[in-house]
Parts: structure tokens; sequence; C-alpha cells
């Protein structure tokens, strides 16, 4: 079943580029396996080079080159590289390469009922840890002075009216709070990056760009 919510075009255009903070960077890698609409947009981000850096929103309307990029989007879409979902565990392969054991052996660290998290070290600013929860389990609210993303590994995370599965992308800044919530019936297992103060000046760079246009 493809993803049904994805990260920003933004953020994918970013990723192609190569600017992506190493968190956000595995966990749009992690996407991108479930997901051939983004691998082939990502595709064509890539052969667009630093055009695709200005605007990736308005790139998709009003570039020139939006024929190359719809010739593109035809292109067949490129393969997830062979290991990249084998075995049983939920976690993609870029992840594994960090993460170096399956969900069941991992050292689950307890945060609230129902509720586990594992931290991944090395990401500099950001926070990087997969979280595992029950069904019914609610994610505190919390507050945050920059981006969160969630990857949603195994199981469903319903937030307001969105019901996020397996392969989704959960990403928003945190202006307006939200309480997440485990809901069917199976254990739900994502991996969360959140920006840290290098992070917010990139997002208040970005704003800049926007009032300035
Ligand atoms: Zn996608």
């Amino acid at each position: 079943m493809s993803a049904q919510y994805h990260p920003d075009p933004e953020t994918l255009a970013e990723y192609a580029m190569g600017a992506l903070a190493p968190g956000m960077e595995l966990l749009v890698s992690g996407h991108l396996t479930f997901c051939p609409s983004c691998r082939s947009r990502t595709t064509s981000y890539e052969v667009l080079g630093g055009a695709a850096l200005g605007d990736a929103t308005q790139l998709d309307v009003s570039a020139p080159s939006l024929e190359t990029t719809l010739a593109m989007l035809d292109e067949p879409v490129p393969p997830v590289p062979s290991g990249a979902t084998a075995g049983h565990s939920v976690f993609p392969a870029a992840l594994r390469s960090f993460v170096h054991q399956d969900e069941e052996s991992i050292n689950w660290t307890f945060r609230l009922p129902g509720m586990y998290e594992h931290e991944l070290s090395g990401f500099g600013t950001e926070a990087v840890s997969l979280l595992k929860a029950k069904p019914g389990a609610k994610m505190l609210s919390h507050t945050h002075d920059g981006e969160e993303a969630t990857l949603i590994l195994s199981g469903q995370m319903q937030d307001g009216s969105r019901v996020y599965r397996k392969g989704d992308v959960a990403q928003a800044d945190h202006d307006q709070d939200h309480t997440p919530e485990i809901i069917g019936d199976e254990m739900c297992i994502c991996l969360i990056v959140m920006s840290g103060k290098m992070r917010f000046t990139g997002y208040l760079g970005r704003a800049l760009n926007v009032l300035m246009r």
C-alpha cells in the first residue's frame, strides 16, 4: 500500500540537494522506501539541481522546466535498493544501519504507560528517536521551538482527522497543540525527528524568504 501522507515538497527538494540535516535525511530516505511517487519526485529534483531549491512548491506549476519535470515523472519509478525491505524488521535499510538491531531486541526506555522510546545518538542538534506505543496510548502535548517529523513504521496514529499508517510522514511545526493517539490493534512504531536550534535558524530563514518575495 502506498503512503498517503508525504514530506512537503520543500523537504523533498532539500533532500535531493543533500541539504537536510542528518536526522531528517534519514526520515525522508525511510519514507522513500515505502513511496514510489516521492522517489520519482526526488529524482526529478535531483535532475533539476539548484533550480529546485529556490521554491519547490512553485516549481510544480510555474518553473520553466515544468516539461522536464513532467517528463521525469513519466519515467519508470526508481526501484527500491535491494535489501531495503528484506527480513522481518519493520525498519527500512537506511534506519537499520543506525539501529543495528530489530525492534524486539532493542532495550526500550519506559516513557509513559504503553509508550517506550529508544533514542538514536549522533545527530547533533536534532533529537532523533524511535517510539513504540500501544493502541490507546496518547502522546503528550508539547511545545517545541522547531519542526517535528514522524515516520510511521507499523501500526496507526491518529492526529485530528488524519490517520497515519506505515510509510506515512506527519510533518508539522508547533504553532498549534496536538495530541496524536495510537489507534487500531497493532503496536505502533515510529521514527521521530525534532529539529534543534540550528534547524530553527533555517526555518526563520525560509520565512524571511517568503516575506521578501
Ligand atoms: Zn511520499
